[in-house]
């Protein structure tokens, strides 16, 4: 007998406590896959490049870019690079 896994399509909405929970806490202590040699680490173990508008974030074994934050005035911005996964232990 197989066991029927059912799904619902919803709108963005649902999301909003699965996300608080994945960034609550010290980010720097989530775990990062690199998409492009496949490395997990904490993103404590990065290899950062930062000044005044951005912060590049790399891949301690491969040097790829994971993501950038942009930062100015008004705002912050992640913008995803070969981040292939983001999480908690
Ligand atoms: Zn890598």
């Amino acid at each position: 007998m197989r066991a029927e896994i059912s799904a619902s399509t919803v709108d963005g909405n649902a999301l909003a406590g699965l996300l608080s929970g994945l960034w609550e806490g010290d980010v720097t202590a989530m775990v990062g896959v690199c998409g492009g040699c496949g490395s997990a680490a904490p993103l404590a173990e990065t290899v950062v490049e930062i000044d005044e508008a951005a912060a590049i974030v790399r891949c301690r074994s491969c040097t790829h870019t994971l993501f950038t934050v942009l930062r100015d005035v008004s705002s912050v911005r992640l913008v995803i690079g070969r981040l292939r996964e983001l999480g908690r232990a």
